[in-house]
């Protein structure tokens, strides 16, 4: 699993998911403001999130820590991880007790 190269590829964030067998499957972004948000429409969601046990977003130009947004979104799915690809690395984000937390 090499997430890292996602933030490769422009400066629109990048979106996806991490299957139970290790495979990365990238979905379409289509936030409206794709500069500064990453959202999967709702069929890439029922397809992929019942196999996945993550899912990943890049943050082009700037760091992993999570912004609102990711910590809001990330609270509607609680059994998968959440991992942010940032220029100084990437963090992974559980929720645990309904607190979205870094699992170091
Ligand atoms: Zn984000």
């Amino acid at each position: 699993m090499d997430l890292q190269q996602y933030l490769d590829g422009g400066p629109f964030e990048r979106v996806g998911f991490v299957m139970k067998d290790g495979e990365v499957i990238e979905a379409e972004n289509v936030c409206a403001d794709p500069r500064n948000g990453a959202e999967i429409k709702g069929e890439d969601l029922l397809k992929y999130m019942p196999d996945a046990v993550a899912t990943f977003h890049t943050h082009p130009g700037t760091s992993k820590v999570l912004t609102r947004d990711d910590y809001h979104g990330f609270l509607n799915w609680p059994n998968h991880a959440h991992y942010i690809i940032g220029i100084d690395g990437i963090a992974k984000y559980i929720v645990v007790d309904g607190e979205v937390v870094i699992e170091s």
